[in-house]
């Protein structure tokens, strides 16, 4: 049954990836973004999610074109490394406030017409350095880490709802965000990913289209690492 689907910051890198995975699927995909140009086939609207205004404007127009989100994939994210005795409250607040709050601002937004429908998926993206944590990444991995938290207490919260949350933690993928990594960096990144290799943006998609689907109904407060090995699972 085709769904209505949104993905925030779905108008580049991974979020383009899934946004497209489930068009393809028949789906009715909504992106956010902040400006840029939308692909063909993708309803794009403009939306800032540190912002609440704009976050339930953003739900507003979607339900108006292509009725109330069924599925979320909470995507858009920012890095802003540095180690820890440089961070600045606002270096630190600017990425807990994206990258967490950000997600929560959606998913609270999404969950009053999921409660209505009795149905929803909710689908937080976070990342390997949530668990393994990385240098220079203490405001990072904390908002990654956070989502873990955030996607446990709404299974507990709307579990009986036929609403699931769960959480999918990529590894390294190719996308904006990493290719403006010094290379050394990249390389000290590689030689610990058991499969050999960074991963390509659609490899991350097909665990969130499956979360989405009726066949994972019954998988909840989970986290999916889809990183080629590095986190041996975790
Ligand atoms: P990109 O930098 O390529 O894209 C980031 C996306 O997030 C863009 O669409 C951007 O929108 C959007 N975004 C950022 N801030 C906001 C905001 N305040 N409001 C709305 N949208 C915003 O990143 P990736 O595709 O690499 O990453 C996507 C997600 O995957 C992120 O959450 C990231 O942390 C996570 N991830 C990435 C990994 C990687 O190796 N690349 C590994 C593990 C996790 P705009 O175009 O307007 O800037």
């Amino acid at each position: 049954m085709p769904r209505t689907v949104l993905v925030t910051g779905g108008n580049r890198g991974i979020g383009l990836a899934i946004a497209q995975a489930f068009a393809k699927q028949g789906d009715r995909v909504a992106v956010t973004h902040r400006g840029s140009t939308v692909p063909d086939g993708l309803f794009g609207v403009r939306c800032d999610i540190t912002d609440s205004a704009q976050v339930d404007a953003a739900f507003t127009a979607i339900e108006a074109e292509l009725g109330p989100v069924e599925v979320l994939v909470a995507n858009a994210g920012i890095t802003e490394d540095t180690l820890l005795m440089r961070m600045s409250e606002e270096q630190f607040d600017r990425v807990v406030d994206t990258n967490l709050a950000g997600a929560w601002r959606c998913a609270k937004r999404a969950s009053t017409k999921m409660l209505r429908a009795r149905w929803g998926r909710l689908i937080f993206i976070s990342s390997v350095v949530g668990h393994l944590g990385g240098a220079g990444q203490v405001n990072y991995a904390a908002s990654k880490a956070g989502l873990v938290g955030v996607a446990r207490s709404i299974t507990r919260e709307l579990g009986t709802r036929n609403i699931t949350a769960n959480v999918v933690a990529p590894g390294f993928v190719v996308s904006d965000m990493t290719d403006n990594l010094p290379e050394d960096v990249k390389q000290r990144y590689l030689a610990q990913i058991p499969a050999g290799r960074f991963a390509q943006p659609d490899e991350i998609a097909g665990a969130v289209t499956w979360l989405a689907s009726d066949s994972a109904g019954y998988v909840s407060g989970a986290v999916i690492p889809v990183d080629g090995g590095v986190g041996m699972g975790h």
